[in-house]
């Protein structure tokens, strides 16, 4: 199930030190730069990257490291925390080869067109061929302003940089097509945010993190060049993607209009599947605006994000989003398929046919449609090509908002609840018991509601009875879809506050546990508990701002 967007390089070849990459910059070598260096907040025309260098911070040193994406790109784990390596993946050292460079995009944002975005405190260091002969782009987070930067500071804050490390790896984990990070790194500086928006800003520990990704084009990029008229840059950015990244769709042949339609179809498909897994498995991304949708379907921009808790299909983790509720669990199928839709009319100017584009927005909604049937039957424990009876399916979500039930651990429990035939002999208490830890309040679980509950397990009991799967098959069937580990917004809490503290070890073991979320890990039960009291309201753990 796990999508290798990144796959382990060839085992042949012996690990090389981070110093001694070589770098391919396709992107750059293929596509149009600014000529206008000058790396001041600015507008810029005509190009679809300004070259720009990494501002230097005074003490580089590496906090968090993925063995797996080491390995993907070939390097070992370096020796020296606040050695060379850190340099480089800080930005103090650009290396030989690397061409560091912010990409320039717009985007819609909360629904409106916002114009010029770009990286505005992200720089591209360079690309890498990988063993297998795969290409990487290393992009650091957080590494100093560019001209994209608008006013901002073109810095990250730890606690931000950590949420991002961790989710991007826990993400991968979990079978969801994501952009990686390969480290985390401290900074030395403080930079300054309004954590609460309640004008007191206050300084907290840099960091950046080093993303990793065949390539980190957005919608945006095609939507600023249609936005600006530059049909020639719009055109060769289509076509140098395609050739990078979807070379098979020009095997088919076809003409230049056929191959970017079927393209955008393409697109359409993989952002289904992707916002299918985040559904699957409770993941709220908080901020869908255009400038953070990937073109290859990847996860991207992990900022206000957060994974539902107690069910609750309105739930958003981003403060900003509080009152209009746009970017929330339920709405993320809709608002991926609007985005989809401001992406056909950027390639409307290269198909100028509207056929194709419609074709694709309705392949994203059948996609989803199927993909969401499927991963629905098989969290309930059914074959994956079976229908599940309406009534059971909307009875079910009903019963998980009626009384804060957690989406996570209620799908992984229900495993748990017998289906054989001395199930139907159980009273209420007995049959509802193995779903107990699921309630957020579970002294406080009422008559009515369990009966409800009962009632509902009773006729689940009867349509899987029907299905006659064997018992052991049944449960690795939803175990394997049904994530028993996530990064629950207070894990990274916890992570983040004992690495402020100067202690790694929580990072490190809730990272290694999520890296098999599907498997039951004896002693690691803390991480899988519901959400404690005490962070039901703390910021950073029930709701996160952008500014980070
Ligand atoms: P985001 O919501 O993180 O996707 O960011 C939206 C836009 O704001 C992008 O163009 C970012 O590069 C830019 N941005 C966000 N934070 C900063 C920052 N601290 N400094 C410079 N630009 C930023
Ligand atoms: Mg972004």
């Amino acid at each position: 199930m796990k999508q290798d967007v990144i796959s382990p390089g060839v085992a042949a070849a012996a690990p090389r030190d981070l110093c001694a990459l070589e770098f391919s910059n396709r992107f750059v070598r293929e596509l149009p730069g600014d000529p206008d260096t000058r790396n001041v907040s600015r507008a810029v025309s005509d190009a679809c990257y300004t070259r720009v260098d990494p501002t230097p911070v005074p003490a580089p040193r590496l906090l968090g490291w993925s063995d797996t994406v080491a390995a993907t790109l070939g390097i070992a784990r370096p020796l020296d925390a606040c050695g060379p390596a850190a340099e480089a993946l800080t930005g103090n050292r650009v290396l030989p080869g690397m061409q560091p460079y912010a990409a320039r995009y717009g985007g819609h944002q909360f629904g409106q067109w916002a114009g010029q975005l770009g990286d505005g405190r992200a720089i591209t260091l360079g690309e890498v061929i990988n063993a297998a002969g795969r290409s990487y782009e290393l992009q650091l987070k957080g590494a100093g302003p560019t001209p994209y930067s608008r006013r901002a500071d073109g810095r990250a804050v730890l606690r931000s940089s950590v949420r991002e490390f961790m989710c991007s790896e826990a993400m991968h984990d979990l079978g969801v097509p994501t952009t990686r990070a390969l480290s985390l790194t401290a900074t030395g500086a403080a930079v300054v945010r309004d954590l609460f928006y309640d004008g007191n800003p206050a300084p907290e520990p840099g960091a950046v993190v080093c993303r990793v990704a065949p390539s980190f084009v957005r919608f945006g990029n095609f939507q600023l060049h249609a936005a600006q008229g530059e049909g020639a840059l719009l055109k060769r950015l289509a076509d140098h993607v395609i050739a990078a990244h979807f070379p098979e769709l020009l095997q088919d042949g076809g003409t230049p209009a056929a191959i970017y339609g079927r393209w955008f179809q393409e697109i359409c498909r993989r952002t289904a599947l992707m916002v299918n897994d985040w559904m699957r498995v409770g993941f709220v991304h908080g901020v869908m605006n255009t400038d953070n949708m990937s073109i290859l379907g990847l996860t991207v921009d992990y900022g206000p994000y957060g994974w539902l808790e107690g069910y609750d299909p309105q739930w958003t983790p981003n403060t900003t989003d509080a009152s209009g509720r746009r970017y929330c669990y339920a709405n993320q199928p809709q608002i991926a398929q609007w985005n989809l839709w401001q992406l056909a009319n950027a390639l409307y100017g290269l198909t100028e046919d509207k056929a194709p584009l419609e074709e694709g927005l309705v392949l994203f909604a059948d996609t989803y449609e199927s993909a969401w049937q499927k991963t629905l039957a098989t969290k309930l424990g059914f074959a994956a090509s079976s229908t599940v009876d309406a009534g059971l399916n909307a009875g079910l979500f009903s019963l998980l908002e009626a009384t804060e039930t957690d989406y996570t651990l209620f799908f992984r429990l229900l495993a748990n609840v017998p289906v054989d035939d001395n199930a139907a002999a159980l009273d209420d208490h007995a049959l509802v018991a193995p779903l107990q830890p699921a309630f957020y309040n579970e002294g406080a679980v009422s008559t009515t509601h369990r009966k409800r509950v009962a009632t509902w397990l009773r006729d689940y009991i009867a349509h899987t009875q029907r299905e006659a799967t064997p018992s052991s098959q049944r449960i690795a069937r939803m175990n394997a879809v049904n994530p028993k580990y996530v990064l629950r917004n207070y894990l990274a809490h916890l992570a983040i506050e004992a690495l402020a503290a100067g202690d790694a070890s929580v990072m490190e073991r809730t990272m290694r546990v999520l890296q098999r979320p599907y498997d039951e890990q004896p002693g690691c039960d803390d991480l899988a508990a519901r959400r404690p009291e005490w962070a039901r309201h703390k910021a950073g753990c029930s709701a996160l701002s952008c500014s980070s």
